[in-house]
């Protein structure tokens, strides 16, 4: 068919793809698919920020990634472009389960990340569910079995694995930890480790930070394999 076609020459394009000698400024230059771009764009997102330039073709790679850069710069779109070329690569249907999770410390930044997704997938075919608490867990689970992508705190990510109905990680192709300093600083050290021991070896995974610290390193040596260290906060 048309579209296996076009998806393998994506991962040859990306294969081959070198972040170097290309120096892409714009998203349209990387090797990504027509409907994301075409989200992107109607999202007016043209231009990439200076971690989407080096975070994105690494992801896009397949390498586990350690971002760190400053409040503001851009790091949501550095995981969620990942994300859904991950899935339509992979040919994602509602029938896979879940494929992708990103983990945020606070309600508002869930929703934030979800209201971003939600613009920037509007022309692919996956399902996006938000857990945060607030309604109760039943109520989550009975829904979140069909669920592509999940976004949701850390607390209310646990309580869901820790239930025996629901939420089903074997398929889980993708893990964000997204502000993972704050996490630390918010106390969810255990709570991180506890999900990341739930979750499939063999998935890639991306961590996103604004500062640098010890225990941030202690997180990134458990949950990330050969990774690529990104960001302008290694010598913080
Ligand atoms: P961070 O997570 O690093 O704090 P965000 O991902 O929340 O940063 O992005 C900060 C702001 O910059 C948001 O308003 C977002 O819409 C905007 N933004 C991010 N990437 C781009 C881009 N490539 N082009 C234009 N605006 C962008
Ligand atoms: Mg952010």
């Amino acid at each position: 068919k048309q579209e296996n076609e076009y998806i393998k020459d994506l991962i040859t394009i990306t294969q081959e793809y070198d972040p170097k000698t290309a120096n892409a400024k714009l998203f349209k230059d990387l090797p990504i698919s027509r409907n994301v771009l075409k989200g992107l764009s109607q999202s007016a997102f043209i231009k990439m920020t200076d971690i989407q330039k080096e975070a994105i073709p690494m992801a896009l790679k397949g390498h586990d990634v350690l971002g760190a850069a400053k409040t503001g710069s851009g790091k949501t779109l550095a995981f969620l472009v990942p994300i859904l070329e991950k899935l339509y690569r992979e040919k994602w249907t509602e029938f896979d389960g879940l494929g992708a999770l990103v983990i945020s410390p606070t309600r508002e930044l869930a929703m934030q990340i979800y209201e971003v997704l939600t613009k920037i997938g509007t022309h692919t075919s996956f399902s996006a569910g938000l857990v945060i608490g607030g309604k109760d867990v039943k109520f989550e689970s009975e829904r979140i079995s069909k669920i592509n992508i999940l976004i949701g705190t850390p607390g209310r990510i646990l309580q869901h694995l820790d239930q025996a109905v629901g939420l089903t990680t074997s398929n889980l192709q993708m893990l964000v930890l997204d502000e993972a300093d704050r996490c630390l600083d918010m106390g969810f050290k255990k709570t991180l480790d506890a999900i990341v021991n739930n979750l499939p070896a063999t998935r890639q995974t991306l961590l996103f930070s604004a500062t640098q610290s010890n225990s941030l390193s202690d997180l990134a040596r458990l949950s990330l394999t050969d990774y690529k260290m990104i960001g302008t906060l290694e010598d913080a």
